[in-house]
């Protein structure tokens, strides 16, 4: 059952209970009074439950939309800053994104997983070739996607 139905449910237990106890107050009896007694007990241990478990169902809802507008924040992040980068073939079929301007004085910029970044994720790929794949070969540390660069001799 939903929060929303948890919460109407109890409402609707501590209503009955309510009209439980009009009817008690209406009698002298005391085997009708100790067995009232515990109807309403139970309706309150009821109602009391019902109450925990729309607190719980609220309580995995707030997380749940905490959750969706992190995941939309760190998007909308990620779309601004991804007009910082453009796509570069390294080798025929094969891409990777690369800053717009590298910083002044940088020797090789830093060459990012095309893959993740259309996951909307940086990751620069790192150098993983064995001696004859040598600064050809780098492999995301993420996805384990490779890429290969065509290196001039
Ligand atoms: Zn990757």
């Amino acid at each position: 059952m939903s929060g929303i139905g948890e919460a109407v449910g109890a409402f609707g237990t501590l209503k009955s209970a309510y009209e439980l106890v009009q009817e008690l107050r209406k009698s002298n009896d005391p085997k009708t009074l100790k067995a009232g007694i515990e109807q309403l007990s139970d309706r309150l241990l009821s109602a009391r439950a019902e109450g925990f478990k729309a607190l719980e169902d609220y309580k995995v809802a707030v997380d749940r939309a905490d959750a969706a507008e992190a995941k939309l924040r760190a998007a909308v992040t990620f779309d601004e800053q991804a007009k910082n980068y453009v796509r570069h073939r390294c080798y025929p079929g094969v891409f990777v994104y690369r800053e717009k301007t590298p910083a002044a004085g940088e020797a090789a910029p830093p060459n990012y997983c095309a893959h993740c970044f259309g996951e909307k994720k940086l990751e620069i790929l790192q150098v993983t070739g064995s001696i004859a794949l040598a600064n050809k070969e780098h492999t995301c540390p993420r996805c384990k996607s490779k890429a290969l660069f065509q290196v001039s001799p």
